[in-house]
């Protein structure tokens, strides 16, 4: 044989290969769910995206749906808590039909959180919540509704920095809370608008004895958003609002020490870091502050 035939034939092995590949791998791939990031810090949430036949996702006790989407697919939003255990875990998603289930290794990282002092005056600390502002906000957690009302990207409710990141442990005057940051602290000049992440709808907004004056937004398929110690509330329950619509404006009320937005992401009811779906820019000097 000479080279050049040597070379063509080498050229017809490599194509036909190539051919076969893509045959073989095309119809595998179309069956599979593909999750990200492909390794979560804890606070972080799972995105599961599969076709149309798998239904829910399980990683240990801790369960999602995936719903429909208008593409036919299915998608859904698994929390990794700020309290799991980190490691490599099996994410077990199951289908409606006969098929067999697939698993997915999860790598959940390491993450280490700030500790974080806050100094706050005796009438403020002796703040508490009521039975019925706790069974309130326990079923704004649970509620779970159908409908997709967010979109990527959600945005900055304010545009302030960061005064506190997601996951600090908390100390009040020095002494452990045994609680963590749930949400994010940004600066805001009392008196700023505040406004929606996502599109969605208002569930509560009310003062309470702690959160100050409150909004809880569903966004629909476990994306929920809450927003806190505001100066004025401009939205009622049951209200549709769009993203960047405004809900109220900044205050101190509540469990507060000065003009700022607490906001909170929850998950199926799991407190998740917004910095993970947000773009937000720490304050200099951010973890010793407040
Ligand atoms: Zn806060």
């Amino acid at each position: 044989m000479s080279s050049h035939a040597i070379a063509r034939a080498r050229t017809m092995v490599v194509a036909s290969l190539f051919s076969a590949a893509l045959f073989y791998a095309a119809p595998l791939q179309a069956q599979k769910c593909t999750i990200s990031p492909a390794q979560v810090k804890l606070g972080e949430t799972l995105r599961i995206a599969c076709p149309a036949e798998f239904t829910s996702a399980k990683l240990n006790e801790r369960s999602a749906k995936l719903y429909p989407q208008p593409d036919g697919k299915r998608f859904g939003l698994l929390p990794i808590s700020v309290k799991d255990v980190p490691g490599t875990f099996s994410l077990l998603i199951s289908r409606n039909d006969d098929g067999a289930p697939q698993t997915l290794p999860v790598v959940i990282r390491k993450t280490i959180f700030a500790s974080q002092n806050v100094k706050l005056a005796p009438e403020i600390e002796g703040l508490h919540s009521t039975p019925e502002e706790m069974a309130l906000l326990t079923s704004f957690r649970d509620a779970i509704s159908e409908i997709r009302s967010w979109a990527d990207p959600l945005a900055p409710p304010v545009s302030g920095c960061m005064t506190s990141p997601f996951g600090v442990k908390r100390l009040h005057n020095g002494k452990y809370t045994g609680e963590y940051h749930g949400g994010v602290d940004q600066r805001t000049p009392e008196g700023e608008a505040i406004r929606a992440v996502a599109a969605g709808t208002i569930t509560f907004a009310k003062q309470f004895n702690v959160l100050g004056n409150a909004v809880g937004i569903d966004h629909g398929q476990g994306l929920e958003s809450m927003y806190l110690h505001m100066s004025r509330l401009v939205v009622a329950p049951g209200a549709a609002v769009q993203r960047g619509d405004i809900l109220g404006y900044a205050g101190s009320t509540g469990r507060s020490t000065g003009p700022h937005l607490h906001w909170v992401l929850y998950v199926n009811g799991v407190n998740v870091n917004p910095a993970q779906w947000v773009k937000l820019q720490p304050c200099s000097g951010a973890a010793k502050k407040r």
